[in-house]
This record gives C-alpha cells, sequence and structure tokens, in this order.
C-alpha cells in the first residue's frame, strides 16, 4: 500500500464521528450477532435520537454513523437523515444488513433525504454460506439488489465482513466478487466473543493460524491502489506482511468506551467484569483486560520493555513509564498510556524464539511503521 493510502486511513480513523442507533430491531438473525440480547423489536422515539444527534455535533463530529439493530427498520428513517442533515452532519452513513434496500423508491427515498454511505453487511458471495450466516431464506438476493440500487443511487459503498469459519477460505473470492459490483472499500471483522457469537463459538471461530494462508491471499488484494480494506479486531500477528492493515490501535478507545460501565463498576467497587472467564482468550481486549486487573492491583503498571531483537527504532518508552493511580484517575489516560506504552505484539515467529519468554515483543506502531521484518528470532 502506498504511503498517501496510509496516510488517508490514519486522517479516516482519526476524524470525528458520531454513532447513533436508532432501533433495536433487525430483519436478519445472523450467527455472530452481537447485540441479540438487546434486540426486542423496538424503535427509539425521534426525540432522543434528535439529542443524540446533537450531542454528536456539540461534541465536533461533522459525520455520523446511523445503526440499530438495522436502521432500515425505522420508519422514519429518511426523516432522520434529513434531521441529520439540518443539524449540520456533512456526512451520514448508514450501516445495514441491505435487504430493505431491494425495494428501489425506499433506496431512491433516502437519496432524496441527504444519505451518502451505505455500509452493507455482505458476509459472503455464496448463497448457501451468505443464508446460513443471516439465518434468513432469501437474504441473499435481497442484499445484492440492495447493493444494485445503492449503486444506483450513486451512495458510497463499502462491505462489511466478518469473519468465520464457514467464510474465511473463500474470503479472497468473496472480495473479488464484491469489487466486481463496484465496492472499493472493505472491513474485514474479527469475531468477539459476546451476543450470539459467544453462543455460536463452535460454528464461528477459527483457528487464525490454519487461517493464515486464505486470510494471506484475500489481504494480498489490498496491494491493489483503488482498494480500502480496514481490518478491525484482527490480532496484529496475523498482518505479518500487512502490517498496513493492522488497525489504528487509536480505536481502542472506541472499545473501552463500551466497556466503561464494567471497567469503571471494577475501578470503583471492585465488580468482576459479568465477561470475563472463558470468553477472554477469545477476546481482543485481553491484555487491556489483564494490564487494567494489573493497574488496580498494584496501583501501578511500567511500560513495556522494547523487544530483544533487531531494529530498536521509533520506541517511544525509552524511560520505561509508569502509570499511577491516582484521585484524577481517568480511563481515557489509561489508554493512552496503554497505547503507548503497553500495546506490544510479537510475530507468530517469536514462538520459536529462544528469548521469547523474556521479551515483550515490539511496540504496535513500530510494527505498523516498518513491519514484523524488524524482529529476528533467536533460534539456535
Ligand atoms: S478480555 Fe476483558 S472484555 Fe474480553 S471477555 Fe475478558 S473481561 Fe471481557
Ligand atoms: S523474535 Fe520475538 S521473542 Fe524473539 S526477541 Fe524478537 S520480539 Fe522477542
Amino acid at each position: 500500500m502506498t504511503a498517501n493510502k496510509n496516510l488517508l486511513k490514519d486522517v479516516a480513523a482519526n476524524q470525528p464521528r458520531h454513532w447513533v442507533r436508532i432501533t433495536h430491531a433487525c430483519n436478519n438473525r445472523c450467527l455472530f450477532c452481537l447485540d441479540r440480547e438487546n434486540q426486542n423489536g423496538s424503535i427509539l422515539p425521534m426525540k432522543e435520537i434528535i439529542m443524540d444527534l446533537r450531542k454528536g455535533r456539540s461534541l465536533g463530529a461533522r459525520r455520523v454513523i446511523i445503526s440499530g439493530g438495522d436502521p432500515t427498520m425505522h420508519p422514519e428513517l429518511s426523516k432522520i437523515i434529513k434531521k441529520a442533515k439540518k443539524i449540520g452532519y456533512d456526512h451520514v452513513q448508514i450501516i445495514t444488513n441491505g435487504r430493505m434496500l431491494a425495494y428501489e423508491n425506499f433506496a431512491i427515498e433516502l437519496k432524496q433525504s441527504g444519505l451518502d454511505e451505505v455500509t452493507l453487511s455482505l458476509h459472503s458471495h455464496i448463497k448457501e454460506d451468505f443464508e446460513k450466516l443471516t439465518g434468513i431464506v432469501g437474504s441473499y438476493e435481497q442484499a445484492l439488489l440492495g447493493l444494485l440500487n445503492a449503486k444506483k443511487q450513486g451512495f458510497i459503498v463499502s462491505v462489511d465482513i466478518v469473519i468465520n469459519k464457514i467464510n474465511y477460505k473463500k474470503l479472497k473470492t468473496t472480495l473479488q466478487f464484491y469489487i466486481k459490483f463496484g465496492v472499493s472499500e472493505f472491513d474485514l471483522l474479527y469475531p468477539i466473543p459476546f451476543g450470539d457469537a459467544w453462543k455460536n463459538k463452535d460454528k464461528l471461530f477459527f483457528s487464525p493460524e490454519k487461517a493464515q494462508k486464505y486470510l494471506s491471499e484475500a489481504f494480498a488484494l489490498s496491494g491493489n491502489s483503488d482498494l480500502f480494506i480496514w481490518t478491525n479486531r484482527l490480532p496484529a500477528q496475523y498482518l505479518e506482511g500487512f502490517e498496513d492493515l493492522i488497525q489504528n490501535p487509536i480505536k481502542l478507545h472506541d472499545e473501552v468506551r463500551g466497556m466503561k460501565s464494567e471497567l469503571m463498576n471494577l475501578f470503583e467497587h471492585g465488580l468482576k467484569m459479568s465477561c470475563e472467564g472463558d470468553r477472554c482468550k477469545y477476546c481482543f481486549m485481553r491484555n487491556y483486560c489483564l494490564d487494567f486487573n494489573e493497574l488496580l492491583e498494584k496501583k501501578e503498571i511500567r511500560g513495556r520493555k522494547k523487544q530483544l531483537c533487531g531494529k530498536k527504532v521509533l520506541i517511544k518508552n525509552k524511560k520505561n513509564k509508569v502509570f499511577r493511580l491516582g484521585s484524577d484517575f481517568s480511563l481515557e489516560a489509561f489508554t493512552n498510556f496503554y497505547i503507548n506504552n503497553r500495546y506490544f505484539v510479537k510475530s507468530v515467529r517469536c514462538k520459536k524464539c529462544k528469548q521469547a519468554k523474556a521479551c515483550d515483543g515490539a511496540w504496535i506502531e513500530d510494527i505498523r511503521k516498518n513491519g514484523f521484518s524488524i524482529l529476528k528470532p533467536s533460534i539456535k
């Protein structure tokens, strides 16, 4: 990927955006739904939605992402889009399974309301796999028609794909299929152990080591300069050779915001997080949670030490900085400390390294900039 493309991706990742959920209803039954327990078929009242839209603008966001459930289940979606534009958002995006867009009049209505971008969840190009994942017979044709209508209306169209046991072997072909439909931006999401994804873990979770070959073939498409591929929660070690696809660490702040009440309950009342247990080993936030617990236990936590091999450039934590618990504690400050001093990664090759036990690996930003090739395992 070119330096310019990387720069554009970092600028986009840093752009303030506001998420507004407008429904607790969805017309799919996806195996990996993270939010099933909150899906009661309801919609949020307009008053609440408008307040939320205003809140985002007051925080400086010019881009709003409208989600659900599925936002197309809200009978007043076009009114909400118009309102968002009136309140001052430059860019309005919806995240949807796309099925409602199969109705061309609906797509036209959203266009006329001012909608700019549609992110479609299209997890396979094969009908059987697609519908196994969405749980709805007929969803494949509707979603494809939705994609065609979205392109016809001139929306920016991006595609989300949750990588899982059912689709990973065909990921490259899936991307190529949607590229032929004119899609040039993809977000590849790694499953996390919550909601239905946890209940269906045997059907969904896969060994990234075994999947590496297939994933690498798909990631190689990112070399196409017209294509933007993002990854979401994909462990960095599986992106060796494609380090420009490693998710910007700043995104950890979004994860932490989603866990805030649980983390603060742990901090203030010592209440164990409700998700802690078996699922931690599958969780992208595992190291963060371990560090947070260490901080609470020891009242301080030290930055990691630079890797014991290879090129040692750029490293920030030369002084092995310390974060101490104080009355001014903020999760945001801790997350910044974690990103700058504790977010370290190893290569899959590190497993063979004699120094592996004593070594913390390398700082994520060093790897993003210089690649895993700076790590040189000592084998003998
Ligand atoms: S690592 Fe943290 S967020 Fe993830 S399941 Fe465990 S306790 Fe929950
Ligand atoms: S190869 Fe990996 S484990 Fe070995 S010293 Fe380098 S970073 Fe550490």
